[in-house]
């Protein structure tokens, strides 16, 4: 194992081809834009007018595609892509997992006669089936009867990867049940749309589609190929199960938007010319707070095509890594000691009218719209902020909520000092008919000043999970490994519901004599009243604030298990139910898949740690401490007494210490072994993932504290993990 090490450090004093990866980028990347990408140009191009006309109303109104016009579009798919060397197609999926899906079937057919074409419907393009009983699917189906089908997705338009054309897709059962992240996502899309829309005609009568926007920001980090190799914690689990921190970490801060290596500028190059042939609009990279760990953000789109843009550079992030030497990972927590990465999710939505509807507008009437839309949020967040927290639970996001490094895992919103002061305006609202002083003065005075407010609303609170920023939310939660369709089917599903309340408050009050005006400036107020709880601006790292949120009423579910079960409360599963989102049963079994996920993962760390600290850990400790107590006998063999007392008193203090590690470690890992198989043997899952957290993952902290101990003793040429500072610190 040492060798390992050692090995792989040889190969590292920047042989030369991980110094000459040098990447030529074209001079205009926008040249590349969408290359590989069956976009509304090359649709335009490639299709008939009647062809291009229903996809174009399927993407934009929902409506059917009718059979011949999927022939069509089969066929003139098929034709593109074979013009770029495509020899296969399939369709591409998100199935629970957490990673991407495909099948790659060829188009190539045979014909009578000996003879073969290359061939691609209608049918094919609509629909493939794909052997579902090996994904994930929380018991819907037994594995004997597994029918699943994936179906296309017309909004999100194919592409190419390599010499396959890859169509976006849903994955359902023949039951109609949804086993994938991305058919629910699109129920709560559309339901949020219905929604906004409605509300919408309060303001503008134009407007009649709204779209939910997503522009995530991707972090990671970046360790040689080689070193990642020689940790056998970092192949299997993705993180550092032990390791000391180095001297150095991140205390000089002098990583963040520092200037970026050359190896890791050359992937974010070569990274980057991948995604614009792809249609990934990236326009961010930099350096992040820790040693090695970077971060990258496009434009913004729609969250849709958004979120299939992040599964995708997720897996091209990690082939473009490889080809520079490097690997990369995503886990939310891959070291200690250092920051671990997140994935902020920024929300927003969108008319057809081209509006922002998070962004206050230029008079009083934009702004009532924009407060409409603004005080929604908080309020949908106000009342299914454990949804919320919810739908970012994962073992990996466990490490990282709460560790005074990423937001609580308490959701509170934070929308900045001078907003706070409008909403508490508005809470003194008068009830029911408004006098037209009171008209007056709101118009000028509250409503009418908040693009100003803004401008210099320049206080930006890192702290908080849900923070409005400008003209937009961010979920700062979100972990870097997650798929975004969680925390969006979320987010949309809730602002959906809270849309369609509030217009069914509003309206209700039009009838009963109010004004337009008046009746919205009534509900807004109730809202702010009953979302206040919610609403914090402090720093959201502190222990007052956990004491604080405790006293509001604020559930802090600070681990996985905690979350899901909150997850199951009858107030949500009816809240998907009403918004169709998901069926009960849909609930359940996705909550049950996470549920074992998290129990799986625990159990595989356990395994692991505990295969290395016996036999790696404890046989070089053993090692080293053999060549201590030689040293000690030749001492006691050629000095005196005294003087052998005095001389070996250092290494013989250091025999005892590497033995109490040893026995720490020994002992460490058989506790470690009994609970993991206790916590194996639970039937429920729930229980099951309850204990894996509360009597598996606390055994880890002794095993790894004997071990870190012990690296800081025992010889570095014995020692046989890679170090931190290795990986942390070599570019
Ligand atoms: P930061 O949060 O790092 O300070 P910015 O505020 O510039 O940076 O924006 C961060 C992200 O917000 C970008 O990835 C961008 O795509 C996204 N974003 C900006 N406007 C919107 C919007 N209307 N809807 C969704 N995302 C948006
Ligand atoms: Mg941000």
């Amino acid at each position: 194992m040492s060798t390992l090490r050692f090995k792989a450090l040889e190969t590292l004093p920047f042989k030369d081809f991980r110094k000459d990866n040098s990447i030529e980028v074209p001079a205009k990347l926008s040249e590349l834009f969408c290359q590989n990408v069956f976009s509304e140009e090359t649709m335009r191009e490639y299709l008939t007018k009647e062809a291009f006309n229903s996809i174009m109303d399927a993407i934009k109104k929902g409506t059917k595609i009718q059979r011949h016009i999927a022939d069509q579009v089969a066929v003139a798919m098929k034709d593109w892509a074979m013009s770029k060397g495509a020899t296969h197609y399939t369709h591409w999926f998100q199935p629970l997992t957490g990673t991407t899906a495909e099948k790659h079937d060829s188009f190539f057919t045979p014909i009578e006669g000996g003879r073969a074409i290359e061939r691609f419907s209608g049918n094919l393009l609509i629909q493939q089936e794909p052997d579902a009983s090996s994904f994930p699917n929380g018991g819907i189906r037994n594995t004997f009867e597994a029918r699943g089908y994936t179906a296309w997705d017309p909004t999100s338009p194919a592409f190419i990867m390599g010499t396959t054309l890859c169509i976006p897709s849903i994955f359902i059962s023949y039951t109609g049940e949804t086993l994938d992240y991305k058919a629910p996502l699109l129920r709560a899309l559309n339901a949020v749309d219905e929604a906004a829309t409605s509300v919408m005609q309060y303001f503008d009568k134009n407007v009649t589609k709204v779209t939910p926007t997503l522009g995530w920001e991707q972090e990671y980090f970046l360790v040689d190929s080689a070193l990642f190799q020689s940790r056998p914690d970092l192949v299997l689990t993705g993180k550092t199960l032990l390791g000391h921190s180095p001297a150095k970490g991140q205390q000089l801060d002098d990583h963040y938007f520092g200037s970026i290596p050359t190896r890791v500028m050359n992937f974010m190059k070569e990274l980057e010319i991948e995604c614009m042939k792809l249609g990934i609009p990236v326009t961010t990279r930099h350096n992040e707070v820790a040693p090695n760990q970077f971060e990258l953000a496009p434009m913004f789109e729609e969250v849709n095509v958004a979120v299939d843009h992040n599964s995708l550079l997720m897996d091209i992030m990690a082939r473009v890594a490889h080809k520079h030497h490097f690997h990369i990972l995503f886990h939310e927590k891959p070291f200690a000691g250092v920051n671990g990465s997140g994935k902020h999710n920024n929300w927003s939505l969108a008319t057809d009218t081209g509006e922002n509807l998070l962004s206050p507008g230029k008079n009083p009437k934009k702004n009532l719209q924009f407060l409409t839309f603004f005080v929604n949020t908080i309020k949908a967040v106000h009342e299914y902020a454990d949804l919320l927290r919810a739908s970012i639970a994962s073992a990996s996001n466990d490490h990282r909520l709460g560790a005074n490094e990423a937001p609580p895992a308490i959701i509170s919103v934070f929308i900045g000092s001078q907003l706070f002061r409008v909403l508490e305006e508005l809470e003194k609202v008068t009830s029911g008919k408004l006098s037209p002083e009171e008209k007056t003065e709101l118009k000028l005075n509250v409503v009418g000043k908040i693009p100003e407010i803004l401008l210099d609303n320049t206080d930006r609170n890192r702290t908080s999970p849900f923070a409005f920023t400008g003209n937009k939310f961010e979920i700062r939660a979100v972990g870097s490994s997650a798929n975004c369709a969680e925390s969006m089917t979320v987010m949309n599903t809730i602002a959906a519901k809270q849309l369609n309340d509030f217009k069914k408050e509003v309206d209700a009050l039009i009838e009963g004599g109010l004004k337009k005006d008046e009746a919205i400036f009534n509900v807004l107020r109730e809202y702010i009243k009953q979302s206040k709880n919610i609403m914090f601006e402090g720093d959201g790292y502190s222990e007052d604030w956990a004491k604080e949120a405790k006293k509001r009423g604020l559930n802090n579910l600070k681990t996985t298990p905690e979350a899901l079960k909150q997850e199951m409360d009858k107030k949500f599963l009816d809240l998907y139910e009403e918004i169709g989102v998901f069926t009960h049963r849909e609930v359940e079994a996705r909550n049950e898949i996470k549920l074992e996920k998290y129990s799986t993962v625990i159990d595989i760390e356990a395994r692991v740690l505990s295969d290395i600290a016996r036999n790696h850990i404890i046989p070089s400790a053993l090692n080293y401490q053999n060549r201590l107590i030689e040293n000690v006998k030749g001492l006691k063999e050629i000095f005196s007494d005294k003087e052998f007392k005095v001389l070996a008193k250092e290494q013989m203090s250091l025999i005892t210490q590497i033995s109490e590690n040893v026995s720490k470690i020994k002992l460490g890992v058989e506790d470690l072994i009994k609970a993991r198989e206790t916590a194996k043997a639970v039937s429920d899952s729930q229980k099951q993932a309850e204990d894996y957290c509360n009597k598996v993952i606390p055994l880890f902290e002794g095993i790894r504290e004997a071990s870190d101990s012990l690296e800081m003793m025992v010889d570095d040429e014995l020692w046989p993990m890679t170090k931190y500072r290795e990986m942390l610190f070599t570019k």
